[in-house]
């Protein structure tokens, strides 16, 4: 039996995450703030017939934390995954670095940065009884500090400072818990889903959340050769194809 938890499982990329990793056989725990969202989330997914428990956990709050982990110890006893999957999206509305308030990046930060290393250091006791763990930060494409700063490419035009900026420090997060986590052969790598129709962007993404998930699933069920401390997914921004493969930072 494999384990997995998906913060913000209950929506979005994270839903089809569950999804998929459940039909591969995982039994998938739905993270989600909403008691009532992650249960409906969970009935939709028993309805396909994956195995899937609603887990209430709120990544800006340490005691719901705490309380996930301890149910994750007592009722499964280890994880095999971690998708480090919720986010969120502000900013000012002319993108300009200096429209930002420190409250709008206070508030993206304590989701999209500060949450995942909360989440992540939590469960590290349960991912090391696994015997090959795999931790997926669900980054972007946007949080590429290259493919933004490439003059001829579709990023230049982007103003945004609080998310992007959270991406790329995630992006380091990612590095950073690779180097510490491989000599106990848990793989951390990032994904870029890529440019999905979700909540988070009014649903004009050009992928579908199924799409994106795939970039999830492929990272999270990483054979023991593969890499670590990458980011992988959709490179059309970066590269100019829609074949998913690595991306520079
Ligand atoms: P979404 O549909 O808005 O889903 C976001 C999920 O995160 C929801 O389940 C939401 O829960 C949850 N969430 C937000 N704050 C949370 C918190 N404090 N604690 C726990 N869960 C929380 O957006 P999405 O597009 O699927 O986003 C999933 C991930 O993909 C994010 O990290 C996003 O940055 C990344 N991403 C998305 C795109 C894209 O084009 N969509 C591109 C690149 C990367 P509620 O239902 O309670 O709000």
């Amino acid at each position: 039996m494999t384990i997995a938890l998906i913060t913000g499982g209950n929506k979005g990329i994270g839903y089809e995450t569950a999804r998929l990793l459940g039909e591969r056989g995982m039994t998938v725990l739905v993270g989600s703030r909403s008691e009532e969202r992650g249960r409906e989330a969970v009935q939709r997914l028993r309805a396909v017939r994956v195995e899937a428990y609603a887990v209430v956990l709120d990544v800006t709050d340490e005691a719901s934390i705490a309380a996930a982990a301890k149910r994750i110890d007592k009722e499964f006893g280890r994880l095999d995954v971690l998708i480090n999957n919720a986010g969120i999206a502000q900013g000012s509305a002319d993108g300009r670095a200096s429209s930002d308030t420190l409250d709008v990046m206070r508030r993206v930060y304590e989701t999209n940065v500060f949450g995942v290393v909360a989440v992540t250091n939590a469960m590290l006791p349960l991912l090391r009884r696994s015997p090959s763990a795999r931790i997926v930060n669900v980054s972007s494409e946007v949080g590429s500090i290259s493919t933004q700063g490439n003059p001829d490419g579709p990023l230049w035009p982007m103003r945004s400072v609080p998310y992007p900026s959270s991406k790329a420090a995630l992006n380091m997060l990612t590095m950073q818990y690779a180097k510490e986590l491989s000599e106990a052969g848990i793989k951390v790598n990032a994904a870029n889903p890529g440019y999905c129709a979700t909540d988070l962007n009014g649903f004009r993404g050009y992928r579908t959340p199924e799409q994106g998930a795939r970039v999830s699933v492929h990272l999270a069920t990483m054979p023991d050769d593969g890499p670590t401390g990458v980011l992988w997914g959709d490179r059309s921004m970066s590269h100019g194809t829609h074949e998913d493969g690595v991306i520079d930072w």
